[in-house]
């Protein structure tokens, strides 16, 4: 018997990808880090794939870092191994990247398969959640904007209709905000492992005062942990930050990290390690910017 094989498409523009999105639901195949591993069959054996697949890795459409104005602008498939190379990348991303799998795995998983792939301990996810990440998606019918935290629902589930791909991620401001930014990733060792826990903090301070602040943990829930009314709360607050006010905050965290036992950790070590990575953020005596 001879086995149906599944149709595959690779275009030479983004606008014939796009109209062949429009006809048929096809699985979007960037570097193809997380497709090959979700859809393999066995050792040797070709791929199982539900869908025909279509590739978008070689579109230089969707490999631009770009400035526009205050905004930064990064093509869904530039790899990690370009972004780590780009000037314009911002260095807290790139210290982000750095922790991701191992060089050959940098040099075929890309931003935008990161995201889209959902996954909770995705690491560039805490990140760009602090940036306030804008996601640009693009279909035959033209372009939508959404913020990363509506576009991911759950762990690979996102809000993108089949005839879209997501064009471009856009960190807004980031070009001259003068934040101090970090990303923090607990694994089992510094490279290659997937994290058990992940932190990003953001804060921008003018004359001691906290203007703006932000965290995001990953890998504690389905989806990064971010709270808005948590943050406001400190903002105008005077840098070093009483104990009192840090106490405060870690408490409101403490309540809504509700992370799962799992085959890399367990909910308490990983509810005891985000809450120490915060305490740790706001017990700093000065933030430089980054
Ligand atoms: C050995 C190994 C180690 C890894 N280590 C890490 C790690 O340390 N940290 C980490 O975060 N991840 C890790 N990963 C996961 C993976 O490398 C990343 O998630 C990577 O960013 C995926 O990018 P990709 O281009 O390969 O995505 P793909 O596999 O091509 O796609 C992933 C998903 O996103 C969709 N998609 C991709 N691009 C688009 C687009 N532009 N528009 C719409 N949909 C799109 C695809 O349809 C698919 O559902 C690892 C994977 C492997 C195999």
């Amino acid at each position: 018997m001879v086995e149906k094989i599944t149709a595959t498409y690779r275009f030479d523009r983004l606008d014939q990808t796009l109209s062949q999105l429009n006809r048929e639901d096809c699985i979007i195949m960037a570097g193809g880090t997380d497709v090959m591993v979700l859809h393999k069959s066995g050792r040797g054996v070709p791929l199982k794939l539900p869908k025909p697949l279509i590739f978008i890795d070689h579109l230089s459409e969707l490999q631009r870092v770009y400035q526009n104005h205050k905004d930064l602008h990064i093509g869904a498939c530039c790899t990690y191994s370009e972004l780590l190379e780009h000037p314009l990348i911002p260095v807290p991303l790139k210290n982000a990247i750095k922790t991701i799998a191992a060089p050959a795995i940098r040099n075929r998983g890309t931003l935008g398969g990161n995201i889209c792939n959902a996954s909770p301990a995705g690491d560039t996810l805490p990140l760009l959640y602090v940036y306030n990440a804008k996601l640009l998606l693009r279909s035959v019918t033209g372009d939508r904007i959404v913020e990363i935290s509506d576009f991911i629902q759950g762990p690979r589930r996102v809000q993108r209709n089949q005839n879209e791909i997501l064009a471009e991620i856009i960190l807004p401001s980031v070009l001259e905000e003068g934040a101090h930014v970090v990303f923090e990733k607990v694994g089992n060792r510094n490279a290659d492992a997937i994290a058990k826990v992940g932190f990003a903090g953001y804060i921008r301070i003018s004359d001691a005062r906290i203007e703006d602040v932000r965290f995001a943990f990953g890998a504690v829930g389905p989806t990064m942990v971010r709270s808005i009314d948590i943050e406001k709360k400190l903002v105008g607050k005077t840098i070093p930050l009483a104990n009192v006010d840090i106490a405060q905050v870690v408490a409101a965290f403490e309540k809504i990290i509700r992370p799962i036992d799992d085959q890399r950790s367990t909910a308490t070590y990983r509810k005891t390690v985000a809450l120490n990575l915060l305490r740790y953020f706001l017990s700093k005596k000065q933030y430089q910017e980054n």
